[in-house]
């Protein structure tokens, strides 16, 4: 017998078989009845209570995002991707403002999307890459292929003269490979009226097979602190100040990084010039992600065509 307090018009509709089904299936946390007619009795005539949808979406994310993590822990490459894609920043250049400068064309947006998925870059690649590597354990190898390394020190130098760009524009003046050091130098030396620093960048790959084993954010923390001693007398004898300007291959980004960034903000606030944190975080996101692309996008092309016979 029919629940006399269901409105007709719910009764057998697509959407209410929909809600039957996803109502069967929600986790015992859920405070939301069993089936579509005690739903239908509690909410289709009355004004829902306050906080309902709030209610109602929480236990179903939940319990999709426990089903995904246990989905992507089942081995230590595919766990660190996962870690890496909880990291706020590795979701900015979904969330950037297209604009001419930095858009991602539909090829790029694919393999950006693909990493961010745990897919391969192409579902037609073969096992073994050209460097020998299992390309089926590990679906962003071409990020830490060997032979690929050329097209890594592209994407890192994309990203220095960016950041140089930015330095500028909140009122500072760069220097991208400062000639006057010696031995070793940072990737920029920036000037403000109040504050000198060095800035040396890296692109981390938390799941890289050499690093997968580690915990989250430990692929940025070592680089980081790499960097840090690398560079910090050379910084203090010139008057300056080192930040170590990391990003991890998802997106992520370094503490240090995050505060240099919110130093520019300031920096521009107090120079009356328009350089927000936002812009800057989701512009570099983006042209991270064109780096990887065509990281991606050769390796693909690399692996395709036919060995050549010595
Ligand atoms: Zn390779």
């Amino acid at each position: 017998m029919l629940d006399v307090h269901v409105p007709v018009s719910l009764r057998s509709t697509p959407q209410s078989e929909c809600l039957s089904r996803l109502l069967a299936e929600l986790p015992s946390s859920s405070p939301l009845p069993r089936d579509a007619a005690s739903f239908w009795s509690s909410y289709g005539f009355s004004s829902p209570a306050p906080f309902l949808q709030r209610t109602a979406l929480r236990p179903i994310e939940a319990a999709l995002f426990s089903e995904l993590k246990a989905r992507l822990s089942s081995t230590p490459i595919s766990s660190a991707s996962f870690a890496a894609c909880l990291s706020p920043a590795s979701r900015a250049w979904l969330l950037a403002f297209p604009s001419p400068a930095f858009s991602l064309s539909d090829r790029e947006f694919s393999l950006a999307s693909r990493l961010r998925l745990g897919l391969p870059p192409s579902d037609a690649l073969p096992r073994v890459c050209r460097c020998s590597a299992r390309m089926s354990e590990d679906p962003g190898h071409f990020l830490s292929c060997p032979l690929l390394r050329p097209l890594a020190r592209v994407r890192h130098d994309r990203l220095v003269r960016f950041l140089a760009t930015l330095i500028q524009r909140a009122g500072g003046a760069a220097y991208v490979e400062p000639r006057y050091l010696e031995d070793k130098r940072p990737d920029i030396h920036a000037f403000f009226p109040d504050d000198r620093v060095m800035l040396d960048v890296c692109v981390a790959h938390p799941s890289a097979p050499s690093r997968a084993g580690l915990a989250p954010g430990s692929a940025l923390k070592y680089r980081e602190n790499a960097k840090t001693s690398a560079y910090s007398s050379m910084a203090k004898d010139a008057d300056s100040r080192f930040v170590p300007f990391a990003f991890e291959s998802f997106g992520g980004l370094g503490p240090a990084a995050v505060a240099f960034l919110r130093d520019l903000d300031s920096y521009a606030t107090e120079s009356f010039l328009s350089a927000s944190y936002i812009t800057s975080l989701s512009s570099l996101a983006v042209l991270l992600q064109k780096g990887n692309a065509e990281m991606l996008a050769q390796g693909i092309v690399m692996v395709s065509r036919p060995a050549v016979q010595k």
